[in-house]
């Protein structure tokens, strides 16, 4: 199996999926932040410094660099991250992670933040391929052997109104293509196209033009035709080198863009390995020259940066310097405090540590541009909520959403949000299409926010909390 480091996809999804609501920073022209637009409420100072860091990325005067937010949790830091890598364009990368990420049994930290700083590198490759463009006029489906088994699972017969110079022509398809026609789940009066070399057909669009324009008679199993009916295509596909890195690491075989990614470098492999991920970028690179493919730096973006050590940031360092490295924001919500891995260490401050303002060490610290984020007001926190709610379909009743307004301001914008979806099951369970004011209360009841917990501790002492 090839390597890859802890956090499964579905839940990197998860971590973003919190966010949907958020489009962009939700600047006008000028870069000045609307009280609420494209999903961002307030926060606005914090909104135009990441659009003039937006600015520097697009005069590309930002490489070598990195933002920092800093800020109390729940204060929108993420929101914002994945906001800057929004404008930057649709397809950009963007890779959230948390600093404690690095520190696994099974991994080395280095190839946990490699793999990520290649996740969030994006790659817009441009083939040109010799297509034919058509339209399915007639699909028959074969009927099985077995008639309960129903209809459709395999194809009798097709026919295409290809696109020629000349006009159109319509052509029944050879059966060896049908294959590649039920894998894309063609249907009559789909634009398809069909790869000259290989007859792989890819799905394009709907047509609403067959039923009436193709009355022509399809002649026998006729070969694709040469020559006038070809049409040059550009396909454009978007991956990112931790795609290209995996796919090679267990090639695979076959037609698809992914298949034949994984065949950038020869031999078989099992696992990413520096080696590996060097000869990638060989290819990577000629493919650059030659037109071909494009590099899209995407977002890395590493939430509570003060859990990486000593040596995790030395490596973050040197690949900032790197000409393929990712935007790079970081996250803290620490002040003054010790960098970790600094205190064991001879020579770095006997035992002690060093102290560093985020717990980033100065180096690094330099090469940043540091912005606050700042607590949300009760009407900001009220317009986040309802803005959830909308998104989630959600209804609620005006005392509840007052009174998660009220527990935002008391704990954080992140907790209120948290008891959306348990409010939510809660009415939903008791036969109701609203959250009321008891659904919140209750659910309030049942969850400890971080400020309260926190205070338990204090009150009980470390340990004794149970
Ligand atoms: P932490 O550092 O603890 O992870 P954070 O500062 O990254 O916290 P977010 O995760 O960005 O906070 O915010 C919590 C939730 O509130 C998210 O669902 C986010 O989309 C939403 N949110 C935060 N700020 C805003 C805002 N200004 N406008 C709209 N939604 C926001």
């Amino acid at each position: 199996m090839p390597t890859t480091t802890g956090i499964p996809q579905g839940q990197r999804e998860a971590r973003i999926a919190s966010h949907s609501h958020i489009k962009g920073l939700g600047l006008d022209d000028d870069g000045f932040a609307h009280a609420d637009r494209a999903g961002f409420v307030g926060q606005r100072a914090a909104r135009e410094a990441c659009g003039l860091v937006l600015e520097l990325i697009r005069s590309r005067r930002f490489s070598g660099r990195a933002l920092l937010l800093a800020g109390a949790p729940g204060t929108g830091k993420t929101a914002l991250a994945l906001a800057l890598a929004q404008e930057l364009g649709q397809k950009v990368p963007f890779c959230p992670m948390v600093g404690s990420e690095v520190f696994s049994s099974e991994v080395k930290k280095t190839e946990v933040l490699m793999e990520n700083f290649r996740r969030a590198i994006g790659l817009r490759v441009k083939e040109t391929k010799e297509v034919y463009e058509g339209e399915v006029t007639e699909l028959t489906p074969a009927e099985t052997e077995n008639p309960l088994s129903g209809y459709g699972k395999t194809i009798s017969h097709v026919v295409v109104a290809l696109k020629t110079a000349k006009g159109t022509k319509q052509l029944r398809l050879d059966p060896s293509i049908y294959e590649s026609i039920q894998k894309e789940r063609v249907q009559i009066g789909d634009v398809i196209y069909i790869e000259a070399n290989t007859g792989a057909v890819k799905r394009v669009g709907r047509s609403d033009a067959y039923a009436t324009e193709y009355d022509l008679e399809a002649e026998e199993y006729v070969p694709l035709p040469k020559g006038d009916v070809h049409k040059k295509k550009e396909i454009v596909q978007d991956v990112t080198l931790h795609d290209l890195d995996m796919a090679n690491a267990r090639p695979q075989g076959g037609q698809d863009i992914m298949s034949v990614m994984g065949q950038l470098v020869k031999g078989r492999r099992t696992e990413v390995t520096d080696k590996l991920r060097a000869e990638i970028n060989k290819v990577v690179n000629s493919y650059i020259e030659q037109g071909i493919a494009e590099l899209i730096p995407g977002v890395l973006f590493i939430d509570e940066v003060h859990m990486l050590d000593i040596e995790a940031f030395t490596y973050l360092n040197r690949a900032l310097e790197s000409s393929i490295s990712p935007h790079v924001i970081l996250a803290t919500n620490r002040g003054l405090t010790t960098i970790r891995g600094t205190e064991s260490e001879p020579g770095y401050g006997g035992g002690e540590g060093i102290v560093s303002p985020h717990g980033v060490p100065i180096d690094l610290l330099d090469r940043c541009m540091i912005v606050r984020t700042m607590p949300y007001s009760r009407d900001e926190i009220r317009t986040v909520l309802q803005t959830r709610l909308k998104v989630e379909g959600l209804a609620i009743e005006q005392d509840a959403l007052e009174k998660l307004a009220d527990d935002g301001v008391r704990t954080s914008l992140r907790y209120a949000l948290q008891l959306l979806t348990p409010a939510s099951i809660l009415s939903r369970v008791q036969g109701r299409t609203e959250i009321t004011l008891a659904d919140v209360a209750e659910t309030d009841g049942l969850f400890l926010d971080a400020k309260s917990s926190a205070r338990g501790l204090q009150e009980r002492g470390e340990g004794q909390y149970l």
